[in-house]
């Protein structure tokens, strides 16, 4: 196509009004056109990534196959756009300072007084031309995490400021704001829109489009007189009306033609309209679905949807390709004991055991592993939860009392989780699990073979502990086989009971590589089994 053109998706007047799939949205219409697209993320904060976040913060870390610990809007670029992201596709204004910094200590300023104008600036525009640069992207879409009017914003939007003034035409701003209805006016209100992006205007950035998030339908009138005062053309004026799921949003763009704005208003030719058949195709089964698939998610952050973003994604692409209606249950893990385990599993149609890290609701897992064992209920354990598994089955199987991980019982007689060895060194918490996709090859008389059909496969990883070698043999004398193994390091990668209908635990995270278009096998034959049961 030439030169690359950049997009830079900013939001107004609230937080959590979905830039993300906005984003998503505009790269999924751009690429349906044919056009090579990546979208990056820029986020505010001083954390070099979110690997060190605790999930109450941003909610889950997604994981790069390069390994980088990353924002969760990566994980809806890859669902919608079927690409991979990598660490050049999240930035935030630790990793930016850093890089200026450790630049200044090396001496390449030459002596100069480093200032957020132009050298953070500069620093911020290298990362968003990077891609276009190096990996000759037609499309670079840039979100710029937080609100305008943010102190910490600023850097992201006088850098956009400068990037339009030199790119002309090859850049474009697209501003997402919200409209409020009032209920005791009955009225839709679009004064805070407009101060948004005068906010916007006192920064230097004009916006090109607008995105109007909305409850109700917005009519041409209004978007005609948010159009007049915040001086963006009619038709850039777009609304994004909540959506019964996220997936609809690319056509309800598409409708109201925001992909055709964007490419006028960038000098490219405008072509047929795509016709996104298999992605209809997904939605028409999301919706024809009316038979329910009860999934117990047992972990304890089960106050926050975003905590188990990918994993919530994968199982209701996966339910959806066994037209089912996905219906999720959170079952705190800290409150589950032998007691009640019944009361909160017995009715659902599988388990999945979470991931994650300490020993807040720990014991719980161990009971819903023990449940769906005895009870034969197909259970996915991923990451942590497979650790789970395994440590429930020396314990209650293989009869080694208090068996544990050494996360959480340092001094343990059973440790059938073991401290990685590359780890036992590492002082630093940021960046240093084992990170990012590594080889593991499935053993073909194996239920995770049926799923995947390949025996080699690639997964995503985010761990320091690991399922110590020294009783594999036990394991699988008594019934767990290890049926996925790195070729490198012959770390166990997959546990399975292949008595049992579907008790399956990874040490990977299968659901960073479930997509829209190409559900994760693993995710699919879990729900196939819960469905058969
Ligand atoms: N805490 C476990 C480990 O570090 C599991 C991590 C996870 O679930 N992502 O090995």
């Amino acid at each position: 196509m030439g030169e690359t053109k950049y997009i830079f998706v900013t939001g107004g007047v609230a937080s959590s009004l979905g830039k993300g799939i906005i984003s998503s949205s505009i790269g999924k219409l751009l690429q349906a056109r044919g056009y090579n697209v990546t979208i990056q993320k820029f986020d505010p904060y001083i954390n070099i990534d979110p690997g060190t976040l605790n999930p109450y913060e941003h909610g889950e870390c997604y994981v790069t196959v390069d390994g980088h610990e990353a924002d969760l809007d990566l994980g809806h670029y890859e669902r919608f756009l079927g690409i991979q992201t990598t660490k050049a596709n999240n930035i935030t204004t630790g990793r930016i300072y850093k890089s200026v910094i450790d630049k200044e200590r090396r001496g390449d300023y030459l002596g100069k007084t480093i200032q957020v104008i132009p050298h953070i600036t500069d620093e911020i525009k290298r990362n968003v031309k990077l891609l276009g640069n190096k990996y000759k992207f037609d499309f670079v879409i840039t979100e710029i995490g937080g609100t305008v009017g943010d102190i910490e914003s600023l850097p992201y939007l006088e850098s956009i400021r400068q990037l339009k003034w030199e790119l002309g035409q090859n850049a474009l701003c697209v501003h997402l704001t919200y409209v409020p209805f009032l209920a005791a006016a009955k009225e839709l209100k679009t004064k805070p829109t407009q101060h948004s992006v005068k906010e916007l205007q006192s920064l230097g950035v004009q916006p090109d489009v607008l995105v109007l998030r909305t409850e109700h339908d917005l009519s041409m009138n209004l978007r005609k007189k948010v159009a007049l005062f915040c001086n963006v053309e009619e038709s850039a004026v777009v609304q994004s009306i909540d959506a019964s799921t996220i997936y609809e949003v690319p056509l309800l763009m598409q409708e109201q033609g925001l992909d055709e704005t964007i490419l006028r208003k960038m000098g490219l030719p405008i072509g047929d309209k795509p016709k996104l058949d298999s992605w209809k195709e997904f939605l028409n089964r999301r919706a024809n679905a009316t038979e329910e698939v009860t999934i117990a998610l047992v972990g304890k952050y089960v106050e926050l949807q975003d905590a188990y973003k990918s994993i919530l994604e994968s199982l209701s692409q996966a339910s959806t390709y066994n037209d089912r209606k996905l219906k999720i249950e959170y079952v705190q893990s800290e409150q589950l004991t032998p007691e009640n385990v019944e009361e909160k599993l017995a009715h659902t149609d599988g388990i999945v055991i979470c991931p994650g890290f300490g020993s807040r609701g720990i014991e719980g897992k161990f009971v819903a592993a023990k449940f769906a064992r005895e009870h034969n209920f197909p259970t996915f354990g991923i990451c942590l939860g497979m650790q789970c598994i395994a440590i429930e089955f020396a314990r209650n199987v293989l009869g080694y009392e208090n068996a544990n991980s050494v996360e959480f019982d340092e001094k343990t007689k059973y440790n059938v989780i073991d401290i990685m060895e590359e780890q036992k060194a590492i002082t630093n918490m940021g960046g240093t699990m084992r990170l990012g996709a590594f080889e593991c090859i499935v053993n073909k008389n194996s239920k995770a073979y049926e799923a995947y059909k390949q025996e080699h496969i690639q997964e995503r990883h985010r761990h320091r502990y690991e399922f110590n070698n020294d009783y594999r043999k036990q394991f699988e004398d008594n019934g767990m086989k290890c049926v996925g193994i790195n070729p490198e390091s012959d770390l166990v990668e997959i546990v399975e009971i292949p008595t049992l209908k579907w008790y399956l635990g990874t040490q990977f995270h299968p659901e960073y590589s479930s997509t829209v278009l190409h559900p994760h096998p693993l995710f699919v034959s879990f729900i196939k089994a819960a469905i058969d049961k």
